[in-house]
């Protein structure tokens, strides 16, 4: 998308809007088929998956991560027991 065609959607909608829609159109070809932790199949054309499942959006590394409900809910599980540290973050040191 360039400069010219965001313009003109920044007239038609909000600000913020647009930037979501700019994201989301270019980063829904990278949602992946699968939870990126246990390759559990995620239907995309499921509703209740589209609910249920989360989405993470790295904007930094254009990369986008699907997780199951019960992944998610072993992500908050380990997030709760070790508070303030971030492996995957730590070592790559935030730089591209
Ligand atoms: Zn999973």
């Amino acid at each position: 998308m360039n400069r010219k065609e965001r313009r003109a959607l920044k007239k038609l909608t909000s600000d913020k809007a647009a930037k979501d829609l700019e994201e989301s159109l270019g980063l829904f070809d990278l949602l992946p088929d699968n939870c990126s932790t246990c390759n559990k199949d995620f239907d995309k054309k499921s509703r209740e998956m589209a609910f249920t499942w989360s989405v993470v959006v790295k904007k930094e590394e254009k990369t986008v991560r699907l997780f199951c409900p019960e992944c998610m809910t072993k992500a908050q599980q380990v997030l709760k027991g070790a508070t303030g540290t971030s492996p995957e973050e730590g070592s790559k040191g935030g730089q591209s």
